[in-house]
Formats: C-alpha cells, structure tokens, sequence
C-alpha cells in the first residue's frame, strides 16, 4: 500500500471538494482515510467495500445507515442473550423505513430464523 502525504496541493483539492466540487474516487478514498477512527455520519456506508455499484448496495446500504445512526447491536431481542459473537439490525416489515421502531437487535440465528418466518425470506431479495 502507498503512503499517502497530506501537501498543500490535496488540502487545497479537498476543500474544493467540501465546497461542492467534484471529488474523484481517489480522493474520496484518501479523505475517508485521514478520517478513520472518527464517526461519520456523512460517510454513511461508505466504509463498506460494497459501496461503490455493488448489486447489494440498497440493502447494505439500508442496514449501514441504522448501523451508523443507532449504534452497533450488542444483544438480541428475541433469545435475549448478550454473549454472541455478532449482532446484527433486523427490519421487521423489511420496508427498510429509517425509523428505529421498524427494527429490532437480533443475533444472527434469531435473525435468520425471524426473516425466515415473518417475512419469507428468500436470498435473492437480498440481490436487488
Ligand atoms: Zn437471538
């Protein structure tokens, strides 16, 4: 990977760019860069390596968003428990509204299981 310097020349670049400008993939990948650690609400899913034209970008995307806006899930809303490896947000009427009552905390199995049920879940809703 290439280091990058921050000259006089980028500075310049990026504040034309927050200023309205066209900013290039280059430096939209760059920028994000210098701001990693930091929140980023403006960035919203932007970190994901699906964000550029990726057939699932509607659905990650979606799920980024209340990902960014509401905090990452630590447990789940169905079994209850808290020690699971991975936490995930779950739309319940799958009309991904960004409302936070229109999504629950669920572990990865619940999940499943609760998409499975209540919504007949196919993955090829997930393509499109
Ligand atoms: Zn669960």
């Amino acid at each position: 990977m290439k280091k990058y310097k921050m000259t006089e020349e980028h500075k310049k670049k990026i504040g034309l760019a927050n200023k309205g400008k066209i900013i290039t993939e280059e430096h939209k990948r760059k920028i994000s860069k210098t701001l990693t650690g930091k929140p980023q609400p403006w960035n919203e899913g932007k970190n994901h390596f699906n964000w550029k034209g990726n057939k699932n970008l509607g659905y990650q995307s979606k799920h980024n968003r209340i990902r960014l806006k509401y905090g990452e899930p630590n447990y789940c809303e169905i079994c209850g428990k808290t020690d699971k490896k991975k936490y995930e947000w779950s739309n319940k009427d799958h009309k991904y509204s960004l409302k936070k009552e229109d999504w629950q905390r669920l572990c990865s199995s619940c999940h499943k299981k609760y998409d499975i049920e209540y919504n007949n879940t196919r993955v090829n809703q997930y393509d499109k």
